[in-house]
C-alpha cells in the first residue's frame, strides 16, 4: 500500500488530493495521505487516467507483444484492436488490455481484402448463414466487436448479410464497428445496425445520417486520416458519443499517445482527456479504467500540463499499481 502526494486530480475537474493505491487498485482519495504514510512525491504534476486507444491494429503496427509493451510503457492501459486476423485470436498481451474485432467483415473481393488486408484482415462473406456463423466463430475466441467494412472502391456486403452479421452480434452481446468514411457508407453501416463508426467520415453528413447518430459512436482517427476535425465537431453536435482513437498501423501513426490526434480532439471542440479516458472506457466496457475514483484500477500518468505536447510526455506512468519507469524525454 502507498499513496501519491502532493498532486492535482484531473477527475475531470482540477483539483488538489492524494489517492492510496493497494492491490493494484485506488483504493481511497484523500486530501493529504495520513501522517508518515509512505508517499510517492507528485508534487507539481497532475494525475490523469491512463489512456485508452480505441482503434489501433497491433499486428500491422508491428509485433503485436512487442507494440502492446511500447503501448504500456507510454501510458496506453487499453486499446480496441480493430482489424487483425482470425489466426492472432485471442490477442493477449497483458498487462495492456485488448479488446478486439478480429477481421473486417467484408464481401468477396472487398476492402480491405484487395489491399493492406491481404493476410486474413479482411474475412469475406458471401451468404447470412457465413456471415452468421463467423460472427459465432469470433464470439468464441473473445471478440466483443465485430467491424463491417463499407468502402465503395471495392464490392459491397449485400444488405441481408450485414444486417444478418450486426443482428448475431447484437444477439450474443457485442458491439456492432462499421468502417464508412463516405455518406454512402455511413448510410449502409447504420442501416445494418451499426453502433460505432470506427473513423470520422470524410464526407460532410446531411441532417437525416446526422440525426441517426444520436447516441452511438465515433472513433475520431482525425489524424490518420486527414479530416477536417469540423465532421466530429457535426457528430458530436447531433448526440453521438465520441471516444479518441489512432488507427494505430496506418500511415502516420506510432505507438503511445498521439499528440495530433488530441489537438484535434480539442480543436472539434471536445476535452481529449475524456474522449481518451471515460468515453472511450465507456466503449471499450471497461468500467474500472478511465477514472480515478476509489475502486478504479490504479492505471494513471503524472503529466506537467493537460496540454497535448505534456500528455504525451508523462514524468511517471503507473499501470495495475506498478509505477514503471519514466518514458523517455
Ligand atoms: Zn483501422
Amino acid at each position: 500500500m502507498t499513496w501519491i502526494a502532493g498532486a492535482r486530480l484531473a477527475d475531470p475537474a482540477l483539483r488538489k488530493g492524494a489517492l492510496r493505491i493497494d492491490g493494484g487498485r485506488i483504493a481511497a482519495q484523500a486530501a493529504e495521505p495520513p501522517r508518515g504514510a509512505k508517499a510517492i512525491d507528485a508534487s507539481g504534476l497532475i494525475l490523469v487516467p491512463a489512456f485508452i486507444d480505441a482503434h489501433v491494429h497491433l499486428a500491422v503496427a508491428g509485433e503485436p507483444a512487442l507494440v502492446s509493451r511500447e503501448q504500456i510503457q507510454s501510458g496506453v492501459a487499453a486499446v480496441l484492436d480493430l482489424g487483425a486476423p482470425e489466426r492472432l485470436l485471442p490477442l493477449d498481451h497483458p498487462p495492456l488490455r485488448i479488446r478486439f474485432s478480429g477481421p473486417l467483415l467484408t464481401a468477396p473481393g472487398g476492402y480491405p481484402t484487395r489491399s493492406w488486408g491481404r493476410n486474413g484482415e479482411g474475412l469475406e462473406l458471401a451468404t447470412a448463414d457465413q456471415a452468421r456463423a463467423a460472427v459465432q466463430r469470433l464470439a468464441r475466441a473473445g471478440a466483443r466487436f465485430v467491424k463491417l467494412a463499407f468502402d465503395p472502391r471495392f464490392p459491397l456486403l449485400p444488405p441481408e448479410v450485414a444486417r444478418a452479421a450486426a443482428d448475431e452480434a447484437h444477439r450474443l452481446g457485442l458491439r456492432v464497428a462499421a468502417h464508412a468514411l463516405e455518406e454512402s457508407s455511413v448510410r449502409q453501416a447504420l442501416d445494418a445496425g451499426a453502433d460505432v463508426l470506427a473513423h470520422t467520415p470524410r464526407d460532410p453528413l446531411p441532417a437525416d445520417l446526422l440525426e441517426r447518430m444520436k447516441g452511438k459512436w465515433v472513433i475520431s482517427t482525425l489524424h490518420a486520416f486527414g479530416v477536417a476535425p469540423e465532421r466530429l465537431r457535426a457528430l458530436r453536435d447531433a448526440g453521438a458519443r465520441v471516444a479518441y482513437g489512432t488507427d494505430l498501423g496506418n500511415e502516420n501513426t506510432a505507438p503511445g499517445i498521439d499528440a495530433r490526434e488530441l489537438a484535434l480532439l480539442e480543436a472539434a471542440g471536445m476535452d481529449p482527456l475524456v474522449a481518451a479516458t471515460s468515453e472511450a472506457a465507456a466503449l471499450l466496457l471497461l468500467p474500472d479504467l478511465g477514472s480515478l475514483a476509489p475502486g478504479a484500477s490504479a492505471s494513471l500518468l503524472a503529466v506537467r500540463s493537460l496540454s497535448p505536447a505534456d500528455l504525451v510526455r508523462p514524468a511517471w506512468v503507473m499501470i495495475d499499481g506498478t509505477l514503471l519507469r519514466p518514458a523517455a524525454a
